[in-house]
């Protein structure tokens, strides 16, 4: 399984209780045994982007953002939680709380882009 695959343009805004029965679903993230240890969906920081993106679950805040093309971004600094949203591959944004290169796209932090 594949789950970094093509981002269409029109995925950004899909609605969560969408219409996802009527075809079959772009991405699907259902973590098992095998696949939690690929994906770091305890990460502090990827917990704290959750949250602060409304999401009471890591796994539902990547299954809604892992098809955009801007997803929600949060600064790694141990001392800053600024969030933004970026691009789904960010790995080094500029943070404009704490002037640092440290803003990390929550698919990278959970290990999928
Ligand atoms: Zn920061």
């Amino acid at each position: 399984m594949s789950p970094v695959g093509q981002r269409p343009l029109s995925a950004r805004g899909r609605s969560r209780e969408g219409s996802r029965d009527s075809a079959a679903p772009l991405f699907s993230f259902h973590p098992d045994r095998k696949t939690k240890h690929m994906f770091k969906l305890t990460h502090p920081k990827l917990v704290t982007l959750a949250e602060a993106e409304g999401y009471a679950d890591v796994v539902d805040f990547l299954e809604d953002h892992a098809q955009g093309c801007i997803v929600p971004a949060i600064c790694m600094a141990p001392d800053c939680d600024h969030t933004a949203e970026l691009e789904p591959d960010q790995r080094a944004g500029f943070c404009e709380a704490c002037g640092r290169p440290s803003m990390k796209c929550g698919l990278v932090i959970a290990g999928m882009n």
